[in-house]
């Protein structure tokens, strides 16, 4: 097993939030990282010793980054798998081509999971308005019409309620290859985030109850209460066949809709996910941490709880510019992201909670 040791370089695709809580978590354990992202500058900038502007497209300026790492991995999934598939020839990537192919378009995650048991929305494959107008025969008109690729934070969705909601739904999210989801009834949303060495050891950390606002996370609470709960295992079993399916490396999540019939599957992220930040301060080891030590083939570290309660709520928009009334209360752990810009729905930043 390929052990990268501390004082090496971790290669990052993407230069958000993510990336930068990442690059925290590799500093501590005395890794540089450099990041690689289209844009000039992002949050994790201001904690990474390296920057590369390029595009997820250019091969050679990729095959270029991956030769002056030590290992490869993303804080965001929608880079081309085979562009990917280069980099493994120049260098280590973590988690692999396949994770990404699988989890960046949500038809093929469906089928993924829904071929190794796990349950998911009735869904149908949408090309075209033909096709909708057969999904929603096949789902039902109470569903949501999901583009494949891009989609996040509930952007590039569209309700429908009734037959008549389709072309309105078809235009709403840009006549593109989409997906209709049946609309789950459900209760309460989780996620199941993991790390898997790259021996193929798992572990798990809790389960939170995830809170969403227009589509967008809002709180995550753990423990998550009985009915989560009373679901976990069922779920973790899924995630780890996927994880072991995929020959995953690295903190994989995916989330669940707490239902009548048990968790609903809704989609996975081949990375830390925002619904894992409470770990920083609420786990033994956060999942930036543990996602580091298993790129790096180190031995992972404990997933426990460090409290007995623990809620992490979002920052959106100017919720940011709250941070003095929140530091007011010793309690709070801040976390700004280093934004400039606080658009609407623009996730700047999240507080965490204790209760020891
Ligand atoms: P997503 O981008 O797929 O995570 O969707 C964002 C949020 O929309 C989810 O967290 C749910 O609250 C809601 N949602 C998504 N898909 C469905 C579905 N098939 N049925 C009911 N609610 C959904």
């Amino acid at each position: 097993m390929t052990t990268i040791a501390p004082g090496a370089t971790i290669g990052i695709f993407g230069g958000g939030q993510l990336g930068r809580m990442i690059a925290l978590a590799a500093a501590q354990l005395g890794y540089r990282t450099h990041i690689y992202a289209p844009e000039a500058s992002g949050p994790a900038a201001d904690v990474s010793a390296s920057w590369t502007r390029g595009e997820y497209a250019d091969v050679e300026a990729l095959a270029a980054f991956a030769t002056s790492v030590d290992v490869v991995t993303y804080e965001f999934e929608n880079i081309d798998p085979a562009a990917v598939e280069v980099l493994a020839t120049h260098g280590l990537v973590r988690p692999g081509a396949q994770a990404l192919r699988v989890a960046q378009d949500r038809l093929a995650e469906k089928r993924f999971v829904a071929a190794l048991g796990g349950l998911t929305a009735p869904f149908a494959p949408v090309e075209d308005l033909d096709d909708l107008e057969q999904a929603i025969e096949q789902v039902g008109s109470r569903a949501i019409l999901k583009t494949n690729r891009m989609g996040y934070d509930g952007k590039g969705q569209a309700r429908l309620n009734e037959p008549g909601d389709a072309v309105g739904a078809w235009n709403a999210i840009g006549r593109q290859s989409a997906i209709l989801e049946g609309f789950v009834t459900f209760a309460e949303e989780f996620s199941v985030i993991l790390v898997r060495g790259a021996d193929g050891m798992i572990h798990f950390w809790d389960s939170a109850a995830n809170v969403h606002v227009n589509g967008i996370l809002a709180t995550s609470t753990t423990p998550a209460g009985a009915l989560i709960e009373g679901q976990m295992e069922q779920a973790r079993a899924l995630a780890k066949q996927v994880a072991d399916a995929l020959d995953y490396v690295g903190v994989l999540t995916l989330e669940f809709f707490a239902s009548a019939d048990g968790p609903v599957f809704n989609e996975m992220a081949p990375r830390v996910h925002n619904s894992g930040h409470w770990t920083i301060e609420g786990a033994v080891t956060s999942q930036f941490e543990n996602h580091v030590r298993a790129i790096s083939g180190l031995p992972l570290g404990d997933t426990g709880l460090a409290a007995v309660r623990v809620e992490m709520t979002n920052l959106i928009g100017d919720d940011a510019d709250r941070w003095q009334a929140i530091l007011s209360d010793p309690a709070n752990h801040l976390h700004l992201y280093g934004k400039h810009e606080a658009r609407p729905g623009r996730k700047m930043g999240h507080v965490t909670r204790l209760t020891l």
